[in-house]
């Protein structure tokens, strides 16, 4: 198990605030407004305590919660101190997640100005009545006027969020939403499942019979609609819920440069409460709690909530079930170098297998799920997962 020494860090901020809470969020996140004061310079300080280190990074990503309930200028403020902090290079990609109904055509103008140079909008759905459902605090109109605002201050890295799954959504409903975003342009789309997270509101509801969610044979075809249908619109499918437009940029392609080190297992630092870190092989995770978060930053600690050092069965299936995420697959000489195992020799039989039921296939040394098998991979990675290898 060797880290790559080469591989350029990303940095993760994570802002806690929401002007309100969604039916299925479980992001942490608080709707009290009141301590975003406190809380801004207790980032101010985390970055300090967490600046010593040699790595260099080429992504900021400002996330949250609602990055965008900010003022524009307390997002120039932090920008500018990562940057007193860290090594970030020139051309780093800067991203910050907005969401309509909270930002303005001036603040979208003033983060350009900060640097950013990619927005994440979570638009959801062009539904308002699916906005509802979800407890948005958006309509439709608003996600409209955010996207045409982030172009028309200069924005040329646009990324919108939608969510499939929803009740008593057919093929034609979520087709027209995307439909509807494809004719924004952006240039990336995230196209998530609803998925129901215990304890949520969304949980309680299905629990007392007010919410119907879709039966899995369902998502599996909106599933199939997305890939088929992004596919024949220029949109490449390189992760299991992301699409990417080609571009002219030296890497050809608008991808997420930040989340693809998630997959990756490139280094990566996360500051602001319930951030997680990596450095191979040891991961952490600061405290959940804002409270508690700043209470650690007040006594000059790292706001560190629990450590692990991934074990090499660990990392091994991680780097199965991450590998099987993207249209790539698992890259089996990268496999090799870091694990010492041949990928194909030890998991040789399940391969066949699912190769046979053309839900894997093999070439150029990479080992992938096609469209049909992506459907179901959390079932195939754990076929793989519940093997010993040497
Ligand atoms: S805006 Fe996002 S982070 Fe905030 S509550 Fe809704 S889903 Fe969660």
């Amino acid at each position: 198990m060797h880290p790559n020494p080469e591989q350029p860090a990303g940095l993760y901020i994570h802002i806690p605030f929401c002007q309100k809470k969604c039916l299925y969020c479980d992001f942490y996140s608080i709707t009290d407004l009141a301590q975003t004061s406190s809380f801004l310079a207790a980032l101010n300080r985390e970055m300090k305590l967490a600046a010593h280190t040699d790595l260099v990074f080429d992504t900021l990503y400002i996330g949250g919660g609602t990055p965008s309930v900010l003022e524009a200028e307390a997002i120039d403020h932090i920008i500018a101190a990562a940057g007193r902090h860290f090594d970030i290079r020139a051309g780093a990609e800067i991203t910050i997640e907005v969401n309509p109904g909270t930002v303005l055509l001036e603040d979208l103008r003033r983060y350009r100005q900060s640097g950013v140079n990619r927005l994440n909008i979570g638009v959801q759905s062009f539904r308002d009545d699916n906005l509802k459902l979800l407890g948005r605090i958006h309509s439709k109109n608003d996600a409209l006027k955010s996207i045409n605002w982030a172009r028309q201050v200069g924005f040329e890295n646009i990324g919108l969020d939608l969510i499939y799954g929803l009740p008593e959504q057919d093929e034609s409903r979520w087709q027209a939403d995307l439909d509807r975003a494809v004719q924004m342009t952006p240039e990336h789309l995230s196209c998530y499942q609803l998925t129901r997270e215990s304890g949520t509101p969304l949980d309680n509801e299905v629990k007392a019979g007010r919410i119907r969610l879709p039966a899995e044979a369902h998502l599996g075809k909106l599933f199939k609609t997305t890939i088929d249908y992004l596919g024949q619109l220029g949109y490449h499918h390189y992760e299991i819920s992301n699409f990417a437009r080609r571009s002219d940029r030296a890497d050809s392609t608008w991808r997420s440069r930040h989340n693809q080190k998630y997959w990756s297992f490139a280094p990566y630092i996360g500051l602001g409460p319930s951030a997680h870190s990596y450095l191979e092989p040891v991961r952490h995770w600061n405290h959940r709690s804002v409270e508690r978060y700043m209470r650690d930053i007040q006594q000059s600690k790292l706001p560190i909530a629990a450590t692990e050092a991934l074990t090499r069965e660990q990392m091994i299936m991680e780097a199965i079930y991450l590998g099987f995420r993207t249209v790539e697959g698992i890259d089996t000489r990268e496999f090799e170098r870091r694990f010492a195992v041949d990928f194909l020799k030890a998991f040789h039989q399940t391969i066949t297998d699912f190769e046979k039921d053309g839900l894997l296939a093999v070439n150029n040394d990479h080992c992938r799920l096609t469209p049909a098998g992506m459907v179901l991979m959390d079932a195939i990675a754990t076929e793989f997962t519940g093997q010993e290898v040497g």
